[in-house]
């Protein structure tokens, strides 16, 4: 799939739209969720234009890889959740229900985050 300028993370990456910003760096962005899931729950983003994890995890640079798992860790412990346990989710493609179509990582914390995925 290619990758669509107009999906909302790049106009929020564009200063098109405002997000409620938690940690920037050179390669990512993240901030709070719209419609949060959980007390915690932020989206982490390459500033790079990927669709998805699998864009991502073939073709973002070693910099830029290692600075968006450095970023989650980072946010998970100033969030306040690496001691009490967050989960973090990609949703990828259609199977997965992604919705934006740039690459994020969900961050979930702050209350007990069940299992992993309601069972069918
Ligand atoms: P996906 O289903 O693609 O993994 O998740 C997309 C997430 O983006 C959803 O949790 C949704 O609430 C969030 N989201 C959608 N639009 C916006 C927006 O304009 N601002 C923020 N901060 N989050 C958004």
């Amino acid at each position: 799939m290619a990758y669509d300028r107009n999906n909302i993370f790049a106009r929020i990456l564009r200063g098109e739209i405002p997000c409620n910003k938690v940690y920037e760096d050179a390669h990512v962005l993240a901030f709070h969720d719209i419609s949060p899931q959980s007390p915690t729950h932020v989206l982490a983003i390459p500033k790079g234009e990927y669709v998805s994890f699998d864009d991502f995890s073939q073709n973002a640079s070693a910099e830029e890889i290692t600075a968006l798992v450095r970023a989650v860790g980072h946010i998970a412990r100033e969030q306040g959740v690496a001691e009490s346990g967050y989960r973090i989710l990609a949703n990828t493609g259609a199977a997965a229900h992604q919705e934006v179509q740039h690459f994020h990582v969900h961050l979930f914390g702050g209350r007990d985050l069940g299992g992993m995925l309601p069972r069918r």
